[in-house]
């Protein structure tokens, strides 16, 4: 953990910041907490020391992060792709946060492929591409937000911490641990929390502003979504939630209404493995949570264009509903010795 930013990587990075005229900081599409709270936890500390540091985003954000300080100065490609696609193109670093492989950034992948910006990434998922000038991907890490807190402390700036900075890390932290709950939360992130808190951060408000901000539609698609459509599968361990585009409709549904409906799934007594299906643009997206050694990234890697982590994982299908719902009951006696297995 100490080690993460050895001294010979910090010193090429701060003469490759020092020599560039224009910083871009990216995540990945559909970005969650600790995309968008680790982009703007970067911005918002390079800001204050070099020039033109932008943030480009491929997709909106969910309404919840929108109080992020910085978020109003982020360019989100569905909204204007041609300046999102001119910052990328003219810039001379890419931070590439919250993603190991470029097709995360989907739209902007042939930008950001194309681009001759030296790139770094700084990451949590397992197995980066080999793209990148440099590489900080640590897996074991909880999330980015994590990682760039410990690279701003490493460069010798934990004084130039603000309260915004420290909101945006704090955020990310908390979203991607489930409210520092999951086992990748060690005593060392409760530490940097704390830390987070010193530097401004206001935890209660945070939260707050993360998950009591429902608008009644989402609290009665949740009601909906747990009286009459989840399914529990106790010979497998197993229960999930599938949303037509129809249903959703029927709710008003916005970016973000669903964060975290599959840990509902998840929370059953004996279930190891949850699932939640939605149909969007044409396409089914998939969320995959587990407990203990059960492996969801491997089962969204092998068989729904995805990834992520052992524990929450996700990925598409281009089946409908019905049919994706149908492979995903497919595979379960597959993997039915592994699920009845308590660790
Ligand atoms: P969620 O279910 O919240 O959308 O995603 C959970 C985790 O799975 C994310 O943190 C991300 O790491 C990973 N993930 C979600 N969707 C995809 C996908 O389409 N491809 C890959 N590689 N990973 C995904
Ligand atoms: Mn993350």
């Amino acid at each position: 953990m100490t080690d993460r930013f050895p001294a010979s990587s910090l010193d090429e990075l701060k003469k490759v910041l020092a020599g560039s005229d224009s910083i871009v900081i990216t995540t990945h599409h559909r970005p969650d907490g600790d995309a968008m709270g680790s982009a703007l936890g970067l911005y918002n500390y390079l800001e204050g020391i070099y020039k033109n540091v932008s943030v480009v985003v491929p997709s909106i954000d969910p309404d919840f992060l929108h109080w992020l300080p910085g978020r109003k100065n982020v360019v989100f490609y569905d909204q204007n792709p041609a300046e999102a696609i001119r910052l990328m193109k003219q810039s001379q670093v890419i931070f590439c946060l919250d993603f190991n492989w470029m097709n995360r950034v989907e739209n902007l992948e042939p930008v950001l492929r194309e681009s001759s910006a030296y790139k770094i990434l700084l990451d949590h998922h397992l197995d980066p591409e080999d793209a990148y000038n440099m590489i900080f991907s640590y897996p074991d890490a909880c999330s980015t937000c994590e990682l760039v807190y410990q690279l701003i402390v490493a460069l010798g700036d934990r004084n130039r911490l603000t309260p915004g900075i420290a909101d945006c890390l704090y955020c990310g932290i908390m979203t991607d641990t489930n409210s520092f709950r999951y086992s990748s939360m060690k005593s060392y992130t409760h530490r940097i929390i704390a830390d987070l808190m010193d530097a401004g951060a206001v935890n209660y408000r945070i939260h707050e502003k993360v998950y009591d901000q429902s608008t009644e539609s989402r609290l009665r698609l949740l009601g909906y979504s747990l009286k009459d459509k989840l399914i529990v599968l106790p010979e497998f361990h197993t229960a999930y939630i599938a949303l037509s585009g129809a249903e959703l409709d029927r709710f008003n549904y916005k970016t973000g209404d669903t964060e975290g409906l599959v840990n509902y799934a998840l929370s059953i007594e004996g279930i190891r493995l949850a699932g939640f299906f939605t149909e969007r643009d044409g396409l089914v997206k998939i969320s995959l949570r587990s407990k203990g050694n059960f492996s969801v990234k491997e089962l969204a890697a092998k068989y729904f264009s995805g990834g992520g982590h052992r524990n929450a994982s996700g990925g598409q299908s281009s089946g409908n509903l019905e049919q994706t719902v149908g492979k995903f009951l497919s595979l379960l006696p597959e993997y039915q010795a592994q699920l009845q297995d308590e660790n």
